[in-house]
């Protein structure tokens, strides 16, 4: 079977970045340039990637071979995480139907438990084995239904989802019921931001901008021997990322996320549904949160966090996220007459530089 996302990489290099940069790099003058910088830009996980390394000085041949070793470790992830990929890791273990432990990979095992414990602290807000829900609603990896769904097609997916249904023993995953599968689609784009910043490092590269799919890990300073300056945008849908910024954020040695309703979406019977779902009741997300941003020491965890403060809405969510220690988040509600209120939580204005 040819998967539904693997045609949309096809066309990734024309609309990754409209589609999923929600968070831009501000650039200054460069006159007071500290530093050398270079940058990597690609394509992965149907989407892209641009990392900025500044040093010293960066000779030509690393310059030329960097790129091609951080595509193999996307590639090496992708084979691991992708559901896009029939022959990745997690495709295999979704397609074995079965209750026994199936013996996995240690990095599948790391983004899983973190899944479940993101799944278990929002109560089933987030939730990994979401799967089949977000591919009816034309998410995932399968081409979407023009409807929606019965509430027949509700019950039986409510039945296999929830944290409960995969269990994590040592090296092996297993599923209670064996057609549960899982996706890690929320968490993974942030943990391979980590996973490359991480690769960099063990290279000698100490200041850092990684940035996939929107999603970034920073470490050390910019090319002026500052902080790294972020622009969060404001959730308009089709608005060009970078063209209308609610903020410009300052960060160093963090990871920032930011989820929203207003990039992935698509209309079902005219109505405008988004790719974030809520598996307590089956189906989109209808509230007015329109994005949330987080700060967080991993990436992977700014990136869960943020799917699941979108999925609990604005109150709920500015609350969890409050005693979510280590976090710090922005919130961005739509009114009905088109205004965008904000609400944060206590420690994220220690960021805000604009
Ligand atoms: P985020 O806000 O970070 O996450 C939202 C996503 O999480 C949803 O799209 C859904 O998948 C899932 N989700 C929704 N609700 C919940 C919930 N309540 N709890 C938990 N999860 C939820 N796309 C392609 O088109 N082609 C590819 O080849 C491809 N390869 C990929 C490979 C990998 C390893 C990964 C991780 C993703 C890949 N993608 C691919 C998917 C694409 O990049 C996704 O759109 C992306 O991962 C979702 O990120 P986001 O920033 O849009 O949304």
């Amino acid at each position: 079977m040819m998967r539904y996302g693997m045609v949309k990489q096809l066309h990734a290099k024309y609309f990754v970045v409209a589609c999923l940069l929600v968070l831009i790099l501000c650039s200054c003058s460069g006159r007071d340039d500290k530093f050398q910088e270079f940058s990597i830009n690609g394509s992965t996980m149907g989407t892209s990637y641009h990392i900025t390394i500044v040093g010293d000085s960066i000779g030509t041949y690393e310059r030329s071979q960097i790129g091609t070793l951080v595509d193999s470790v996307l590639i090496d992830y992708n084979h691991i995480l992708s559901t896009y990929e029939d022959e990745s890791e997690i495709s295999v273990f979704n397609q074995q139907e079965t209750t026994f432990p199936i013996q996995v990979s240690s990095d599948l095992i790391r983004v899983t438990r973190v899944g479940l414990e993101l799944c278990q602290r929002s109560a089933g807000a987030f939730d990994i084995t979401v799967m089949p829900i977000v591919n009816f609603f034309g998410f995932g990896f399968e081409e979407g239904r023009d409807r929606f769904p019965t509430i027949d097609e509700i019950d039986a997916w409510l039945e296999l989802t929830g944290c409960d249904k995969i269990e994590i023993n040592a090296n092996n995953l297993r599923k209670t019921d064996p057609r549960v599968s899982i996706d890690l689609s929320a968490i993974a784009k942030g943990d391979a931001a980590d996973v490359v910043t991480a690769y960099l490092m063990s290279r000698g590269y100490k200041n850092l901008f990684v940035e996939i799919g929107g999603e970034i890990m920073t470490r050390g300073v910019n090319r002026y021997g500052k902080s790294w300056k972020i622009g969060i945008d404001r959730p308009t849908f089709g608005g060009a990322p970078g063209a209308d910024l609610q903020h410009i954020i300052e960060l160093a040695d963090m990871g920032v996320a930011t989820s929203g309703d207003y990039r992935n979406y698509r209309e079902v019977e005219g109505r405008r549904i988004t790719h974030m779902i809520d598996p307590r009741s089956g189906s989109p997300i209808t509230h007015n949160l329109a994005s949330v941003t987080v700060v967080s020491d991993k990436c992977l965890y700014a990136d869960g966090l943020a799917t699941a403060v979108m999925v609990l809405g604005a109150e709920e969510g500015l609350r969890w996220l409050e005693d979510y220690p280590g976090a710090e988040g922005l919130l961005i509600t739509r009114a009905s007459n088109g205004e965008y209120h904000e609400s944060m939580t206590s420690g994220f204005d220690q960021y805000i530089i604009q």
